[in-house]
């Protein structure tokens, strides 16, 4: 390796090679071996002028050297050992009947895939962006398809759907050992005659408000449900007897005192109460609870009684 640096030995993105004046490669750095694609060759000693393509071996060889020996300068279409042609920058000079090849692969093909590269990362990141904005907006609409899945329409408090997944979910809590539950049944008393009275509108109206009075008279983790008509169901987590029915009964003071537009008599209602037994099952809570909203009503109505 007289003519080039030894430096230049290891570097592939530079090709330097001497061949003699048959296309005998008689010296090549890592840059020349990779160009003619030598893995696994023993390309020393070999002729590599069949791949010199553009210009050709004999039209180089036969070529008048100029005043320090440069034969070409420019582009040279090289072939390799896979039959693959590349054209690379190249300068090759003649001294002493040999030809120094210095080649550099394009440097502007490699910058001009490195852009494409980088606007592809661009573009993948944008589209995960977008996926990701969609997802979160997917998301929000399967909250509110869910919320909506549970909610009565009329009222805005939760549906029978809503009370059976809640109560279903704090019976667990308390057999896991988390304390007691308590449930509120509230039925309006002679609703029927408002309606008749006012028309359904009116009723309706009465319903919203007392969906209203619920909420305002509840904790916000207490569970306010419709449970078809004009009867509510309250869960009251973490809520033993005693303070259930003072619950059910500031409930039953406040509609008793407040007027409902446009009726000009208050309405009322009345609440069966029970704290879940041991090993009691939803339904029968229910049940109990039920059954002292039915005492309620027939020992006179508007009043509160435990089950
Ligand atoms: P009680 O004191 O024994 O509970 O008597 P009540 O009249 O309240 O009970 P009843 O079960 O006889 O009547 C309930 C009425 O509630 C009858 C029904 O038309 C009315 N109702 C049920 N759902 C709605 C509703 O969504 N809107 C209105 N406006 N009325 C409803
Ligand atoms: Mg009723
Ligand atoms: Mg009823």
């Amino acid at each position: 390796m007289a003519w080039f640096n030894p430096e230049l030995e290891p570097l592939l993105a530079v090709a330097a090679a001497t061949l003699d004046g048959d296309g005998l490669l008689i010296e090549a750095n890592a840059g020349f071996l990779r160009l003619i694609h030598a893995e696994g060759q023993q390309p020393i000693g070999q002729s590599v002028s069949r791949f010199f393509r553009q210009p050709d071996f004999s039209a180089l060889a036969g070529m008048p050297a100029g005043n320090d020996g440069e034969i070409h300068r420019g582009l040279l279409t090289i072939g390799d050992f896979m039959g693959q042609t590349r054209t690379v920058h190249a300068r090759i000079w003649r001294t002493n009947g040999q030809l120094r090849v210095l080649a550099e692969h394009d440097i502007a093909e490699l910058e001009r895939l490195y852009a494409t590269v980088l606007e592809l990362n661009r573009d993948y990141a944008n589209t995960q962006l977008e996926l990701a904005q969609t997802n979160l907006k997917l998301q929000q609409r399967e909250a509110q398809i869910t919320a909506i899945s549970l909610t009565d329409p009329l009222t805005g408090v939760g549906n029978r759907r809503l009370l059976e997944e809640s109560l279903a979910k704090e019976i667990s809590r308390v057999e896991r050992g988390g304390g007691t539950l308590c449930t509120v049944m509230a039925d309006l008393d002679h609703f029927k005659n408002i309606n008749d009275r006012y028309g359904h509108d009116s009723g309706d109206q009465v319903l919203m408000a007392f969906g209203a009075l619920l909420r305002q008279h509840t904790r916000p983790t207490d569970i306010v449900t419709r449970y078809g008509g004009e009867e509510f169901v309250l869960l009251l987590p973490h809520t033993d007897l005693e303070h259930a029915l003072a619950a059910a009964e500031r409930i039953r003071t406040a509609l008793a005192g407040c007027l409902i537009e446009p009726l000009r008599n208050p309405v009322t209602a009345s609440f069966g109460v029970a704290e879940i037994a041991s090993g009691e099952q939803g339904d029968a809570l229910l049940r109990r609870a039920d059954m002292a909203l039915y005492q309620a009503k027939h020992s006179g109505r508007n009043r509160v009684v435990a089950g």
